[in-house]
């Protein structure tokens, strides 16, 4: 099922994000978490691209038994600037082989600026998007509330987004965000701005106090001075920092929907547990 489709009804969406192991690693114990997250009936499952350590050769291979062994559909994420037109065509293939129906088209990140001999065939996700949108595939990308780290100012961001958005996107993600707020004006800037599309809030249920500040740092991500205080106080007590992260991200759903917001995109991490705390706050708000 497309995701565009999943938007388009008027429930409320909640999506969770796995990432692939990484090479080597063995891909049991990731298949076992994806099906104990497709147990609590996300409206869809994403499959991150090299991120967090994840090795790509498993993004098309997890994202199938999202949608084949568990039956939710799967949204495959996709790198494009350290790739070439040719390993990104044959990624293309492989996911239509996979049945895989939704992309998530981005730039990435080259820790190496002179891989592939400083040659690009892609510098932004909006050139993945242009190549991807002859094709039925139902295209999102990324966005950024706080702005993205490598742009001067909001504007411009917005201004590169809106190209992007034009290119051909069905849909768009946020960065994760703690503060409703910033989610909101941001919203607002991207209506003014003539960006209509739906725009599904990230939300990050922090589980372990001293990554979180790192993360924030590097990804611009502002931490509220009230979640400040969970972190500081609860941080290094793994059981009380997942009991605060998942109440803390629990309201920030249940906000975000009381104004109105019909998509949330859950950063899971491949911690079950997690959703299923989530979801059974959710009990009652979310039909599932
Ligand atoms: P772009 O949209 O290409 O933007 C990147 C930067 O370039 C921005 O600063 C933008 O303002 C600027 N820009 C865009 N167009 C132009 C232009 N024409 N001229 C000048 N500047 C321009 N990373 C992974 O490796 N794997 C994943 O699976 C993954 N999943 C993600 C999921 C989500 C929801 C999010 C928010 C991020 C994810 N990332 C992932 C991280 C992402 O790859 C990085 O944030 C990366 O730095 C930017 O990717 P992008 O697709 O947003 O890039």
């Amino acid at each position: 099922m497309k995701i565009s489709e999943i938007l388009s009804t008027n429930g409320h969406s909640v999506s969770f994000e796995v990432f692939p192991p990484k090479r080597d690693a063995p891909m049991e114990p990731v298949l076992d978490a994806v099906k104990e997250l497709a147990g609590v009936k996300p409206s869809f499952i994403s499959v991150t691209y090299g991120a967090g350590g994840g090795a790509n050769a498993n993004t098309v291979a997890l994202a199938e038994h999202v949608q084949k062994t568990c039956a939710v559909p799967a949204l495959a994420h996709l790198t494009c600037l350290t790739s070439s037109r040719e390993k990104i065509a044959s990624e293309i293939q492989a996911l239509r082989r996979a049945g895989i129906e939704n992309i998530l088209c981005l730039r990435g990140d080259d820790p190496d600026a002179e891989s592939n001999g400083g040659k690009r065939d892609f510098a932004y996700a909006a050139d993945l998007v242009r190549t991807l949108r002859p094709s039925s595939f139902c295209l999102g990308g990324a966005c950024y509330p706080e702005c993205h780290p490598q742009c001067a100012h909001l504007e411009a961001d917005i201004a590169h987004l809106k190209a992007k958005v034009e290119a051909g996107l069905d849909f768009l993600t946020t960065q994760m965000f703690f503060d409703n707020n910033v989610y909101f004006r941001y919203l607002a800037r991207l209506r003014n701005a003539g960006i209509t599309i739906p725009v599904i809030a990230g939300i990050m249920p922090v589980t372990n106090g001293r990554q979180i500040s790192r993360i924030c740092k590097l990804s611009g991500t502002v931490l509220p001075p009230r979640f400040r205080a969970i972190v500081d106080r609860f941080g290094d007590d793994p059981s009380a920092m997942l009991s605060a992260g998942v109440t803390y991200a629990t309201e920030q759903i249940i906000d975000l929907f009381a104004d109105g917001v019909n998509a949330v995109h859950v950063y899971t991490m491949n911690k079950p547990e997690v959703a299923k705390r989530i979801m059974a706050n959710l009990k009652g708000i979310v039909n599932v």
